[in-house]
């Protein structure tokens, strides 16, 4: 009797459970080239050094090795990182060369990502960016390709591997909500004659451009939203409309800094929507009561805004992006059954120098190394930005660790500590479907 009661408890556990299982969610949100310095660059600027980041505030944090494979000899190590090779590690637990979307660095062959993985056990999926939809960091979750830029059948690069349009590739996915940058994907060809947006729209996308639509839409449509030509404008700008600078010396070798001033509105971002409002949207969207959702949400401009040394960029896409980190935690809370995982690709060059000083030695040159901003923070205070990796307006990214912040898991030690990056995947897996 004893051993027919434990049988039939077991029984009814068997029956019972998958009815009453809450779908889990996960909420992904990569700062791309967030590292350190661009985190307390906004810090600094907006919060004069006290620690009032939403970021700052999770308690479940780590530090991520970056490394990635050589292109030329896969068995050796680069000590940076990119975000073809960094997307690559965090959707597939694979490490992969610069420039390669979810595919290996040795013999191209594709690596299934956690996206697809999530789409095949019924999971609903969405990518969000600040980026052209088809940049690396989204097309890492629902592309393969060996070269990054193959966006558009237009594109140079897809010829260079014979990679398939990264855009044709993420309809084909029917990822269901896909919102960034880059309506000039809309008119490509793609190889069956249609265009990129006949071909969406055939695939029962509503295809919109235009944050007032966005804003108008009810939640629950599969959506394919581009709202800029290519990646959108960011928030602010520098004083003047003006980025880091080479800064001039005298002839006593004495620097001529120039006056601290603020941040200014980018009046090109009228218009473009808010990342929190495309996360919005994708969160409303994407919850059911069925089987759960994975989504990655991503600020691309910390990156591309260090490139260009415009740190008033960078701290304006890391605020946005940390008010949107904010609004997925508490949907986690109120949702429950929900992690939220904030990391990084890689780091970037920004350094935070207060004054720089000139070169010494023999050789007089007529300014300081690199490129430098003198910023006034919101405080009223001096804060210098600088980037030194090379003369030209492409700064490089860097091999530093990057920050790892969970809210949700539950094994949140084992993404706490130094960890590996390829360890991310295998966390949000067991999350999911353990
Ligand atoms: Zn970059």
């Amino acid at each position: 009797m004893k051993r027919f009661i434990a049988l039939l408890t077991v029984s009814v556990a068997v029956i019972t459970s998958p009815v009453f299982a809450k779908p889990k969610n996960i909420i992904l949100l990569i700062g791309d080239g967030m590292g350190e310095s661009e985190i307390a660059l906004a810090r600094d600027y907006e919060f004069d050094g006290e620690a009032g980041l939403y970021v700052d505030e999770m308690k479940n944090r780590g530090s991520v090795i970056v490394k990635q494979l050589m292109i030329e000899d896969p068995t050796k190590i680069q000590f940076t990182g990119e975000s073809a090779s960094g997307g690559t590690t965090i959707s597939t637990g694979n490490r992969t060369s610069q420039g390669r979307i979810a595919v290996s660095a040795f013999d191209g062959s594709p690596f299934k990502t956690i996206l697809e993985e999530a789409q095949e056990k019924g999971f609903k999926t969405g990518l969000v960016t600040t980026a052209i939809i088809t940049d690396a960091t989204p097309a890492a979750f629902a592309a393969h390709a060996q070269d990054r830029y193959c966006f558009m059948s237009s594109s140079k690069a897809c010829a260079n591997f014979n990679d398939t349009p990264i855009v044709e590739q993420m309809l084909d996915h029917n990822v269901d909500v896909m919102l960034g940058g880059g309506y000039n994907l809309l008119p490509a060809k793609e190889a069956g004659g249609r265009t990129v947006k006949e071909k969406a729209e055939a695939q029962g996308y509503t295809v919109i451009t235009k944050r007032d639509e966005l804003l108008a839409l009810e939640p629950g449509k599969k959506l394919f939203g581009v709202f800029s030509n290519g990646h959108m404008p960011v928030e602010w700008v520098g004083p003047g409309g003006k980025g880091a600078d080479f800064i001039e010396v005298d002839e006593d070798r004495v620097v001529i800094f120039p006056e601290p001033a603020a941040c200014e509105a980018n009046p090109k971002y009228e218009g473009i929507p808010r990342l929190e409002e495309m996360a919005k949207y994708a969160l409303d969207t994407l919850k059911n009561k069925d089987k759960g959702f994975f989504v990655m949400i991503e600020g691309a401009s910390i990156d591309k805004q260090a490139h260009v040394a415009r740190p008033c960029g960078t701290i304006s896409e890391m605020l946005a992006f940390d008010r949107t980190v904010k609004m997925a935690v508490e949907f986690a809370k109120k949702e429950g059954n929900t992690a939220v995982i904030v990391t990084a690709d890689h780091g970037q060059a920004t350094q935070i120098i207060y004054k720089p000083e000139a070169y010494f030695g023999p050789l007089r040159r007529d300014h300081i190394p690199g490129f430098y901003q003198l910023l006034l923070t919101k405080g009223g205070n001096e804060l210098g930005a600088y980037y030194g990796t090379n003369n030209i307006n492409d700064q490089a990214h860097t091999g530093v660790n990057v920050p790892i912040y969970t809210y949700g898991l539950k094994k949140p030690e084992e993404l706490e500590g130094v960890i590996q990056q390829t360890k991310v995947y295998g966390e949000m897996k067991k999350f999911l479907f353990d």
